[in-house]
């Protein structure tokens, strides 16, 4: 796989420079790339999550300069990044905290996030959580009116900020606005359930662009503003258009992806390899098959249907008792809210229960790691795991699946993957796992466990062709073209309506 760096001479630089000549990029997200953190013995210390989002845009950032608006519970934080040579600006708003939980553990995460999930049930939409979400997404917007001109590029990310684009316009502001919605948007059957839909579409539509990981995402939404809001389609060679109010959105399906180049790095280094043998050690693989999960500890993503699953591979194949393991990788999260707790304390429980019923002296079936593991001890994982299973009851996309993908330099593995799962749409090479039933989840174990050599080779083969095609960089080009076609000044008068 010859996947392209995301860093110096990539080809977004090169695309922004062409299509955006003098722009800046404001990007607007709930999260920082940078943080300020304090070490062990109280010294200043710098941050820098390894997600991808970050790892595309601070190439960008860095040559263009702009501002990365971001939000927290407490103080507000200013910081010229990077530390060692600051090129752009990241200024995170302080929020009062009892606004910030309402905000982001109540109307975003007890709210839109298992909506959009469609997890109906678990979704609470309290007043005074909108009205937080509200105020924040106003400030988000003041910040960003303040430092964008007309000609900068404003990029705004996910469910936590739906409202900016609308008040961004309402504060004056005429130059281009994308947006993109990381998790899936939910039919329009399932948003009726938002008392506020109206105005969030609305919001959403005083963008020029909006994208989103998966073309059902694209097509619910625009079901929905056609049925809510009257909005009118108008489909172009290019793709698809809204009319509302006056203002032209250009709607379009594009996955995100990772920086596979720097996986790749991290697959072939020798600290890698090292890692790899010490592991294979550490856990008694010399002789055993490795299943992995790894994942946040969130509901969506089909954790206990897994590991039943995995219990009833275990009562079918006797002979793959002592043969294989499962290492589940579970990132503690959201933890003040209490769906979350109890799924924790759940997969606790199933884990302990299925090491009682299956397990032996000398064999232990499954392991639960409650730890965030860096990128670079998750590659020794993927690199070790003989099948990654991914199988989320409905996921945006689903990055882990990527990188599992990208990590198997050596082209062997095998990728288990829910077919709800937003990635499934680009990675339809992979062993397909229907995550409801524990039934099928064995099915699927079972399938590519017992899966000839040929057949998991020339899957991995085309998976691995499949993430090469389509990289962070690829993402953050097909953006900016997006962007380019969708800008202000373009009406919707040569766009056919149906
Ligand atoms: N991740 C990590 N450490 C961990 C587990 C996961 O850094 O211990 C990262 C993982 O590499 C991936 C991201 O978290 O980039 C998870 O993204 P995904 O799209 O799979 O799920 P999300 O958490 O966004 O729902």
């Amino acid at each position: 796989m010859a996947a392209r760096s995301s860093s110096g001479d990539a080809s977004a630089v090169n695309l922004m420079q062409t299509l955006f000549p003098g722009a800046r990029l404001i990007v607007a997200a709930n999260r920082a790339p940078y943080r300020r953190a304090t070490g062990l013995h109280g010294e200043p210390r710098w941050e820098r999550p390894a997600g991808g989002l970050t790892a595309a845009l601070d190439p960008l950032m860095q040559r263009f300069g702009g501002v990365w608006v971001a939000a927290q519970a407490g103080a507000e934080q200013e910081l010229a990044v990077p530390p060692e040579d600051p090129r752009y600006q990241v200024e995170v708003l302080g929020i009062a905290p009892e606004v910030y939980r309402a905000y982001y553990s109540g109307y975003c995460n007890a709210g839109l996030w298992p909506l959009c999930h469609n997890l109906v049930e678990r979704a609470h939409f309290r007043p005074s959580d909108w009205i937080a979400y509200r105020q924040v997404n106003r400030l988000f917007a003041e910040r960003i009116a303040q430092v964008a001109n007309a000609d900068d590029i404003v990029f705004l990310h996910d469910y936590q900020l739906a409202m900016v684009p609308g008040y961004l316009r309402g504060l004056g502001h005429t130059g281009p606005i994308a947006h993109f919605w990381h998790i899936p948007w939910p039919p329009t059957v399932v948003l009726r359930l938002l008392p506020e839909r109206r105005l969030i579409l609305q919001g959403l539509l005083e963008a020029d662009w909006l994208g989103f990981q998966t073309e059902d995402s694209v097509d619910a939404f625009v079901s929905a503003a056609r049925k809510e809001l009257g909005a009118r389609i108008l489909r172009e060679a290019d793709g698809i258009r809204l009319l509302y109010q006056g203002r032209v959105t250009r709607l379009a399906a594009v996955p995100i992806s990772i920086d596979a180049a720097r996986v790749e790095e991290i697959a072939r280094a020798p600290l890698t390899e090292d890692r790899i043998v010490k592991l294979r050690s550490r856990l008694g693989l010399q002789d055993s098959a490795l299943l992995l999960g790894v994942d946040r500890l969130d509901y969506t993503k089909g954790i206990p249907a897994r590991l039943d699953g995995f219990s009833r591979l275990l009562v079918r194949y006797p002979s793959l008792h002592g043969k294989v393991q499962f290492l589940q990788i579970g990132v503690p999260t959201r933890t003040e809210i209490q769906d979350y707790r109890r799924l924790a304390s759940a997969v606790r429980r199933r884990v302990q229960d299925i090491n009682r019923r299956h397990g032996r002296p000398g064999w232990r079936p499954v392991r639960l790691v409650e730890r965030n593991l860096r990128l670079d001890q998750l590659v020794a994982l993927y690199r070790l795991a003989d099948v990654a299973v991914v199988s989320s009851l409905y996921d945006g996309l689903n990055l882990v699946a990527k990188e599992y993908v990208a990590a198997r330099v050596d082209g062997g593995g095998a990728l288990c993957l829910s077919e709800t799962a937003g990635a499934y749409q680009e990675l339809r090479d992979a062993f397909p796992l229907s995550p409801l039933s524990p039934e099928r989840v064995a099915e699927g174990l079972a399938r590519a466990l017992f899966s000839s050599s040929e057949e998991r080779e020339r899957r991995m083969k085309a998976l691995r062709a499949a993430v090469a095609r389509n990289t962070i960089d690829t993402w953050l080009s097909r953006v900016l073209q997006g962007l380019r076609s969708a800008a202000p000044q373009l009406s919707g008068e040569n766009a056919t309506p149906v």
